[in-house]
């Protein structure tokens, strides 16, 4: 809100007013609250006046703080869950249970009961408790809106068998790229674990990975983004990702950024071809021929091995140095 002038409603004079944040007493659902509220003041009388777009913005913020204080859902999460399950506001209502309009109403601005509110948030944190009320709820709803959202909450269970560490790996990992194929995530993947084991002795995500035909791949995360085949990984559900990231460490987030720096700048095939010509994956498909599937384990000690191999020739703390390393390895390639 800008400072104007305005015609005091107090003292009729045209002039300025003062904007400031106070606490305000509230009485919500017989309950008494006190929130911050930006209110003005005529800079002739001192009277407490009413300035265009002050009305809303004071209910804005009543909403927000009401909700937050009785952890009540808001309405953008609302909204997420609809993403979440490819489910419009009818089906989705029917299908927690609600009735037919009651979403409309809350995507209006009315504030949810405590209960519903607790039923949203709960489908929100776990597609099983979701999945589980649609069941519930079938008869309900359509066929196919039944159909779509029950695909939906297999796939987000998918991604609940797979470590807080490899989600927050993945996240980072959509946040910093513009398109990524299921190929390339992979690829990207192992040279992170690989490195982080080279530098610091430990994984960075508990997954192991399979030798399989196309190199390496942690076929958890291959289940979840399979269907993208060799497209790049585009999907609104994913958005369940998004932020996870802030729980990495500085340390794990360098050698993401490193990997992503390097090697994210070559295509998955690219990528493949790099690990079809490394340690872990040949020795660990000791006796298959090149195109013959495998389900082997890659042991992490193997690509720790390897890597910290790498790291001795190539310090794999300094971008230039795998830069030269993944050259190296290119040429090798074409000969
Ligand atoms: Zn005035």
């Amino acid at each position: 809100m800008n400072k104007k002038k305005i015609i005091c409603p107090e003292c009729r004079t045209y002039t300025g007013y003062i904007i400031r944040k106070e606490k305000r007493k509230y009485i919500i659902r017989d309950q008494e609250y006190y929130f911050d509220i930006t209110v003005a003041y005529c800079e002739k009388c001192g009277e407490e006046i009413e300035v265009p777009g002050l009305l809303d913005l004071q209910m804005k913020e009543v909403d927000e703080q009401y909700r937050k204080k009785e952890n009540i859902v808001f309405i953008d999460e609302i909204e997420k869950l609809m993403t979440l399950y490819d489910i419009g506001k009818a089906p989705l209502s029917l299908g927690l249970g609600f009735g037919e309009i009651t979403i409309t109403r809350y995507l209006k601005g009315q504030v949810p009961s405590k209960e519903y509110s607790d039923i949203i948030k709960n489908a929100l944190e776990s597609p099983k408790y979701m999945l589980n009320k649609l069941i519930e709820n079938k008869n309900k709803i359509a066929a196919n809106a039944f159909e779509k959202a029950e695909k939906c909450a297999l796939n987000l269970e998918k991604m609940f068998n797979i470590s807080s560490k490899m989600l927050s790996t993945i996240s980072y990992i959509f946040e910093e790229s513009l398109e990524i194929t299921p190929l390339a995530l992979q690829k990207i993947l192992y040279f992170i674990q690989g490195i982080y084991l080279a530098l610091y002795d430990v994984p960075l995500f508990d997954e192991d990975c399979y030798a399989w035909v196309h190199g390496p791949v942690y076929n958890s995360v291959y289940n979840l983004f399979k269907e993208f085949k060799y497209n790049p990984i585009d999907d609104d559900r994913f958005m369940i990702l998004k932020n996870r990231f802030e729980e990495l460490t500085e340390q794990e987030r360098n050698v993401i950024q490193l990997v992503l720096n390097s090697f994210g700048n070559y295509s998955g095939k690219v990528l493949e071809e790099i690990t079809h010509q490394e340690d872990p994956w040949i020795n660990s498909r000791n006796g298959y021929s090149f195109l013959e599937p495998s389900d082997n384990l890659i042991e992490k000690n193997q690509i720790q091995l390897y890597f910290k191999k790498i790291d001795k020739e190539y310090s794999l703390r300094n971008i230039k140095e795998i830069n030269r390393h993944i050259n190296e390895q290119l040429e090798l390639k074409n000969k």
